[in-house]
């Protein structure tokens, strides 16, 4: 499971889930995206927007899926029970990961039910370029006895690890730099793929005059 945002799906988001897919030789990954984020402020456009960004930026990538099941709660989408509906969908002897980018992993303690995510999965956390900040002193509790330090290591179990994880790519984008670029009217090209770049264009979204077509009435 990759979730997020995806405000909008990036090349960082899909190159990381191609990557972890192949360095932790995964079946699927399913990215997940947030119908209503807990832990920060509603996303500019609605998730069926993020959604049907992500389809297109998935296109027919093998191993990809885009996941619609957090669109289909009600309520904020907790990443435990996403994870439990998951685990019960692939029995309790299945290896189920849950990968998160640094800057998610340092907030880790703030989630719901943290020791939770540990009991239905492993928890890989995606190194980034532009987020390098040290990890908290409260998130130590929750990762003692769970680190592993190679891949072997933590699929030996289906669930309980924590991994951190070097991809071979390591892209400095962000959904932020993105939005900040297409307020200011400036090029998104290179930065996600073709199909959703057009779909932003064709759309209008994210302009800078504070419009948010089909935005979240959270
Ligand atoms: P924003 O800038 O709006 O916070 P974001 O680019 O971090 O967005 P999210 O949708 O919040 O994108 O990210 C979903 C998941 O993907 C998070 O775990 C995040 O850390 C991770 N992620 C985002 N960008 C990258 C990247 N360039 N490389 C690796 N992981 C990333």
């Amino acid at each position: 499971m990759l979730g997020g945002t995806f405000d909008p799906v990036h090349l960082g988001h899909l190159r990381s889930a191609v990557e972890l897919r192949e360095v932790l030789g995964l079946d699927r990954v399913h990215m997940i995206p947030a119908h209503v984020p807990p832990h920060r402020a509603a996303p500019g456009v609605s998730s069926a927007e993020r959604l049907a960004m992500l389809r297109l930026g998935i296109g027919e990538t093998p191993g990809l899926v885009a996941d619609d099941r957090e669109l289909r709660r009600q309520g904020p989408s907790y990443s435990v029970d996403t994870l439990a509906s998951l685990r019960a969908e692939l029995g309790t002897r299945a290896r189920l990961i849950m990968a998160v980018g640094h800057d998610a992993f340092l907030r880790l303690a703030e989630w719901r039910d943290p020791e939770g995510l540990f009991t239905q999965a492993h928890v890989v956390v995606i190194e980034r370029p532009d987020h390098q900040a040290p990890l908290p002193a409260t998130l130590r509790p929750l990762l003692a006895g769970r680190e592993v330090t190679s891949v072997a290591a933590l699929m030996a179990a289906p669930r309980g690890g924590l991994l951190r994880l070097a991809l071979p790519t390591r892209l400095a984008i962000s959904a932020t730099g993105i939005r900040r670029r297409l307020a200011e009217g400036r090029s998104v090209h290179y930065l996600l793929p073709e199909a959703v770049r057009r779909h932003i264009e064709s759309r209008d979204l994210y302009r800078g005059d504070g419009a948010a077509p089909g935005g979240e009435t959270r």
